[in-house]
């Protein structure tokens, strides 16, 4: 496969690109990242000379430069996961939301049709489902119900793909994935930020009463979700991945505090996020028996690994927490 992957230098992303250079030696993967500043070019140094790993500065808007890449590169596979991520910039500056997430996958999908791309897949997110109350679980037929200016720009951007596989007959698949972490995420997000400021000795800031819940999953183990709908995911379908890890914020932020050995004093507990979902849960009962995905890590052995990972790699997210002046 030549696959154009968007986003490749995020977090996501670039764990995708390790997972299928490993798995898959012989596929090539064109990465198309604008850098912003959650797109780290450094956490795939380790790549950069592999003759099947390409990387192109640009931006997923930007259809005469997708085109290009699609002719110059026999693209045959598009993987979409160039997106703004973080819910509370996008409460900040929804417009920057629309622009990437619902244009961006726009223009991929335009080219896709008119260059006949065997395969659009779009990775999306369990929050386009809304909020969940104490029970229950999202499944592919729950109606999606976005709350926040990021859930609301993925939902259209799905809305998007499914009118093109509707009206078009392009050959898409969505993923709709629970909460990942794992190596190279973001130090804005819940995980990196509490383990980094932990390390940091700075206070370790939990929205609201910490009872939010979320569904977690090694970021890994959505990697090769990713891989088993690109390959095998029947046309059209929406697929939901989770691997039944529900946590709270509390709960997350206490493991990382025993872990790291350090005081609860340091947890401070602030004004909620606006909109805050309270509860979200996947089943992901249809990838399991469709395609055979069964999760490597629980929780309990990916969150030892990750913590390990930022203890081991502060050279990693130093310089962008001091660059982002995150507190
Ligand atoms: P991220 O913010 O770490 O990475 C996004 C990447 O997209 C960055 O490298 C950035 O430079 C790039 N980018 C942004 N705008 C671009 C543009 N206009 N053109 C080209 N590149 C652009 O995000 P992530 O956490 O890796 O998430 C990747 C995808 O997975 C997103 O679509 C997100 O909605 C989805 N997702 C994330 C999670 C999660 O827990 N992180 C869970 C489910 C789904």
């Amino acid at each position: 496969m030549n696959i154009l992957v968007t986003g490749g230098a995020g977090f996501i992303g670039s764990n995708f690109i390790h997972y299928m250079l490993e798995k898959h030696p012989d596929d090539n993967l064109i990465n198309l990242d604008l850098l912003t500043y959650a797109g780290n070019i450094h956490n795939l140094d380790d790549v950069k000379d592999n003759p099947h790993y390409h990387f192109v500065k640009g931006n997923i808007v930007n259809r005469e430069l997708v085109t290009h890449l699609v002719h110059e590169f026999n693209i045959d596979h598009i993987v979409n996961f160039a997106a703004e991520s973080h819910v509370d910039r996008s409460i900040l500056h929804p417009e920057v939301f629309v622009e990437t997430n619902v244009q961006g996958t726009l223009a991929l999908l335009d080219v896709a049709k008119k260059e006949g791309i065997a395969k659009f897949l779009q990775v999306s997110t369990d929050e386009v489902y809304g909020t969940l109350g104490a029970t229950g679980y999202f499944t592919e037929e729950s109606p999606l119900q976005p709350n926040s200016p990021y859930s609301a720009s993925k939902a259209s951007a799905d809305m998007m793909v499914r009118a093109y596989y509707e009206t078009y007959g392009l050959n898409v698949n969505i993923t709709r994935c629970s909460n990942n972490y794992g190596p190279y995420q973001f130090p804005e997000k819940l995980i990196p930020l509490m383990t980094s400021n932990g390390m940091e000795g700075k206070d370790l800031p939990i929205y609201g009463n910490g009872k939010n819940i979320r569904d977690w999953l090694y970021v890994s183990d959505h990697c090769q979700a990713i891989d088993l709908v690109l390959r095998n995911g029947k046309p059209g379908e929406v697929y939901n991945v989770g691997g039944h890890n529900e946590r709270t914020n509390n709960e997350i932020v206490h493991l990382i505090v025993d872990n790291l050995g350090i005081s609860e004093d340091h947890i401070k507990y602030v004004k909620d996020r606006l909109g805050h979902d309270k509860r979200y849960a996947i089943d992901p009962t249809k990838i399991e028996t469709e395609l055979g995905w069964k999760p490597e890590y629980t929780f309990d052995t990916g969150i030892v690994k990750t913590i390990d990972w930022y203890k081991d790699n502060e050279t990693w997210w130093k310089p962008l927490k001091a660059k982002a002046a995150l507190k």
